[in-house]
């Protein structure tokens, strides 16, 4: 390593580059930022990210060379520009020493306060500050923080003292505690760091602050921040290690005239445009954040301190218009100084998300591009989700802080590690605590929903519920949890782990039992941004409907068509289903025609409530798709009924003996009532035989259908070539439907799509059916028709073929599933259950291809298959239907390679929306970045 290299390990907050993340973690390159801007940061410096990687990389467990020489000259820095000095008896210079990456972990990584204390100083402290209160305050929660982050003590071991103490004292809350009961609680935690340790504690604050270091470095691979880490797909490239802020100590718990404090620049529930959050007066940093004491909302600080708050509303103004974005931050009140210790951008659920979008693009804090820019199209999904049924009306048992909105119900349990077992097995499982700490990560990954009886809005299991998009209600003082016994009071109820319980995240309600749950609605806000995102997209979001309450659904999600409805999809209704058999069992066309005439009007009203739905929009209708033998029974079933019935028809005959005996033994009225009280009496051995004779023949055929491998089978266009006539029907029903619509006055655009096709002459062959179809119905109906002809692409010949088949075919459908399929030689099932987890967790495949386009391989082919398409039949429609289609990096590809919509399912239709806007955008702005790069 060379001089230059170890110099830049540490940068002061005056020097280093705020916009370098990844160097100096978001804290610490937030902290530089604020103080270049004049925001009053109390003074302090950075130990690069580097330092942290280059410190575990190390065998020897030693700091890099020249990091501890760099450290020290930031400290003199420090003592110079605070007049104190770093273990200095008299005028002690404390700090604190605090994790940050470059990704945003809240409260995963380790943070030590009050650092340079020791005997020495503390008199000094007290001397100085004449608040021996105060001192011994900030001296037990250092050892104690010390203690446990750099010395590994568990926190059991000092709560048993600290409670001790407290009771004997009397006190409820730690305000209450006297300067003599915090001295005797340090000197407690002094002999327990002794006994846990076998050494007593370091007294020399500049390897107290080395050990803090090394700590700090190492919380970056500790548990919590990898369990984190893993469960939001942060690769080490995204966040690499943690940096070390060291901070000049504030103090928020002086006295009456201090305070500590976080808030929002806007509400992250609701994303309201006024300042949020919640302060504690007379305490330190991480109390309001730990849930300890229940904090007041910040609006009380009007009152409390008037003139703070209006610093504190001028400090929200600054951090919003600096960074324009919501930020969460954080401050402490030192007698009547305002500090800011962090700023960040704020976790804002989807809600919020959209309305600060588009509140700050009207107010000209962003522009409508960055506003459409700065949502995750993923989030979308989470506003579509239920909520409470307004109209069932249940009597809360308890109200907690609204403190992340959605609904949700699951059984109580009380510990996370119960959580996640109950959450594996399959249950949904509410997590109910006192209140979460951050090593109860893994119990909020498995749960429903997150219910506290302590802590604000702002506490840890709000904040990590936000960030997850799960409900929490937080601070429901109205339930006493007593985790130990796995059991929880309310009022009168008594709540063990396993009973269920509702809560409201958007008011804080909790409930017993399970509430049921309605449909959410469209925001008003929402559809102004996805009417923004359709101004600006090219590539259009169709959707996969099948019947006619997907379509509404679609429609009502802002759908500009159908890309795909799938007939056998409708075929599986009871009512229709006989139908469909009767076809299947047909041995001759003739049979098969009378059966295809009793679906033809079903079908027909089918797609003509599609049509009227999407009127004025494309709705292309896949003729029959799977093999046949998909709509029978299997073959096991079918032996089994014919079993029952066999016995069946014993049994009954059987009775007929019995009911002719039956005169014999009570005479001949007595046995004609009895015998018309038996099951099947009358025409019972009929109707079983007739059965029986069915079933027969549905096993015989259902023999007859069998496949090796049926998805490679007699199915797709194969069926419809070898059984012209069911295509024939269901092209007949679409256009009859269509003709209807038209005479109906509406503009109607069906779109007749073909499954499985690999050659040309497939599609020729059926597309010779069509006109005289056409003929006929718009004759019958004296309509003219517009409609369209096509093929999905789903075969990787059909690729290869492209040009060809686009002679016939007037527009492409790529169905990305099949292809995976072919284009893998995956059977997906087989390789969802069997392989691919491996193969996802060992990085030999990054995604799973059924679920993201697969855009090196079979992304390929359908670059190809587009230019070869558009090369015979310029302007060709091109389209993707597979479920991929609803994923936003697949979006981005299919932009990309000129695709003229995708087609997905109806609640991913927003989320496709605002990926297709973003896609252009991102286009637009790579354009304009090859523009200047080129220029220069
Ligand atoms: P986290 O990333 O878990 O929020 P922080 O490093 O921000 O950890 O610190 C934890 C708490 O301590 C926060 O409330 C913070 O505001 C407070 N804190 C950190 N440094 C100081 C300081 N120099 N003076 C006063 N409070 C501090
Ligand atoms: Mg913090
Ligand atoms: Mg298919």
């Amino acid at each position: 390593m060379d001089d230059r290299t170890r110099q830049s390990y540490v940068f002061s907050f005056e020097a280093g580059d705020g916009k370098n993340k990844q160097l100096l973690g978001g804290k610490g390159a937030n902290l530089c930022e604020m103080t270049q801007i004049g925001l009053n940061v109390p003074p302090g410096f950075v130990i690069s990210t580097e330092a942290c990687l280059d410190f575990l990389d190390s065998p020897d467990g030693e700091l890099p060379a020249g990091l501890r020489q760099a450290v020290t000259t930031e400290m003199k820095a420090l003592e110079q520009k605070t007049g104190k000095g770093f273990g200095d008896g008299d005028n002690p210079l404390l700090v604190s020493v605090r994790s940050g990456s470059a990704l945003s972990m809240p409260g995963m990584m380790d943070t030590i306060l009050n650092l340079g204390l020791n005997q020495q100083t503390l008199e000094g402290l007290i001397r100085q500050t004449g608040n021996a209160r105060f001192s011994y305050d900030a001296y037990r929660r250092f050892i104690q923080l010390f203690g446990k982050v750099a010395l590994g003590i568990r926190d059991e071991e000092f709560d048993g003292p600290f409670e001790e103490v407290k009771q004997r004292a009397g006190v409820k809350a730690d305000v209450g505690l006297s300067a003599e009961n915090l001295k005797e609680i340090s000197e407690r935690f002094l002999a327990v760091v002794h006994e846990q340790t076998g050494r007593p504690f370091p007294e020399d604050v500049h390897y107290l602050l080395e050990l803090a270091i090394k700590a700090v470095f190492r919380s970056w691979s500790g548990k919590r921040a990898v369990d984190y880490r893993r469960e939001f797909n942060i690769t080490p490239e995204m966040a690499n290690g943690t940096a070390v802020n060291v901070v000049t100590m504030v103090f928020g718990n002086m006295g009456d005239d201090c305070a500590t404090g976080v808030g929002f620049t806007r509400n992250p529930g609701t994303g309201e445009n006024e300042m949020y959050g919640e302060y504690l007066v007379n305490a330190q940093g991480e109390d309001v954040v730990a849930g300890i004491r229940t904090p007041k909302p910040v609006k009380d600080l009007v009152q409390d301190m008037p003139e703070m708050h209006r610093q504190l509303e001028e400090l929200r103004e600054k951090l919003e218009s600096h960074y324009r974005e919501v930020q969460d931050f954080e401050y402490t009140i030192e007698n009547g100084t305002l500090y800011c210790l962090q700023t960040r951008n704020g976790k804002m659920n989807a809600a919020a998300m959209v309305r600060t979008s588009l509140e700050m693009a009207e107010a000209g804090l962003l522009s409508r591009e960055e506003a459409l820019m700065r949502v995750d199209p993923e989030l979308l999904e989470q506003l579509l989700h239920p909520r409470l049924d307004p109209a069932y009306e249940a009597e809360p048992v308890a109200q907690g802080l609204p403190a992340s909105p959605g609904a949700a119900s699951g059984k109580i349990v009380f510990d996370a590690d119960r959580a996640e077992l109950m959450g594996r097995a399959g249950e949904k499982v509410m997590l109910v605590r006192e209140e979460t700490k951050p090593e109860d990560i893994h119990g909020f990954f498995a749960s429903e929903g997150i219910l506290t009886s302590r802590g604000g809005k702002t506490s840890h299991a709000a904040v990590v519920a936000r960030g997850m998009g799960k409900p929490c209600v937080a601070g429901a003082e109205g339930i006493s949890v007593r985790a130990e016994n796995h059991q929880a009071r309310v009022g009168d109820h008594v709540l063990h782990e396993g009973d269920v319980i509702t809560i409201d995240g958007g008011n804080g309600n909790v409930y017993l039992g399970e509430i049921p749950t309605v449909p959410p609605e469209f925001s008003d806000e929402l559809r102004t941004l996805l009417r923004w995102s359709d101004e600006i997209a090219t590539i259009q979001v169709l959707a996969n409907a099948d019947t006619s309450e997907g379509a509404e659904k679609a429609a009502d999600y802002g759908a500009m068509g159908i890309g795909l409805c799938r007939t056998e999809r409708m075929f599986n209704a009871p009512d229709r289903l006989p139908l469909v058999v009767d076809m299947i069992l047909a041995n001759t066309t003739e049979e098969r025609q009378v059966a295809l005439d009793r679906l033809l009007p079903v079908q027909r009203e089918d797609f003509r409530a599609l049509l009227k739905i999407m009127a004025g929009k494309p709705v292309t209708i896949r003729l029959l798709d799977p093999p046949i033998h998909e709509f029978l029974p299997s073959e096991r079933q079918l032996e089994r009924e014919l079993g029952h019935l066999k016995q069946l028809r014993a049994t009954v005959e059987g009775m007929e003996d019995l009911m002719g005996a039956m005169q014999l033994l009570r005479g001949k009225e007595k046995a004609a009532s009895l015998a018309a009280s038996l099951p099947l009496a009358g025409e019972g051995v009929e109707l079983i035989d007739e059965a029986i004779a069915k079933k027969r023949l549905m096993l015989a055929k259902v023999r007859e259908l069998f496949e090796v491998n049926p998805m490679l089978g007699h199915r797709g266009v194969r069926l419809g070539i070898t059984y012209p006539e069911i295509y024939a029907m269901q092209i007949r029903a679409v256009l009859e439907a269509a003709a209807q619509c038209r005479n109906d006055g509406l503009d109607v655009h069906p779109e007749i799509m073909v499954p499985q096709v690999c050659t040309a002459q497939e599609l020729r062959r059926v597309n010779v059916i069509v006109e005289p179809i056409q003929k006929q119905v718009e004759a019958e109906h004296q309509v003219k028709l517009d409609f369209k002809f096509g093929t999905m692409i789903e075969v990787v010949r059909a690729c290869m073929r492209a040009g060809k088949l686009a002679e016939v075919a007037e527009f492409f459908s790529f169905g990305t599933n099949d292809l995976s399929q072919s284009t893998f030689s995956f059977s997906r099932e087989d390789a969802e259950n069997k392989f691919l987890p491996f193969y996802n967790e060992n990085q030999i495949l990054q995604d799973n291809p059924f679920e993201v386009l697969d855009v090196n391989g079979v992304g390929q082919l359908m670059k190809l298959a587009v230019e070869w398409g558009r090369e015979s039949r310029p302007g060709l429609k091109v389209g993707i239907c597979g479920e991929q289609a609803g994923h936003p990096a697949s979006v981005r590809f299919c932009h990309d390679i000129g695709l003229t919509y995708v087609s997905c399912s109806p609640h991913r239709v927003p989320v496709a929306r605002l990926a297709a806007a973003q896609a252009r955008l991102m286009e637009q702005s790579s354009e304009e970045g090859l523009a200047t790069t080129s220029s220069v």
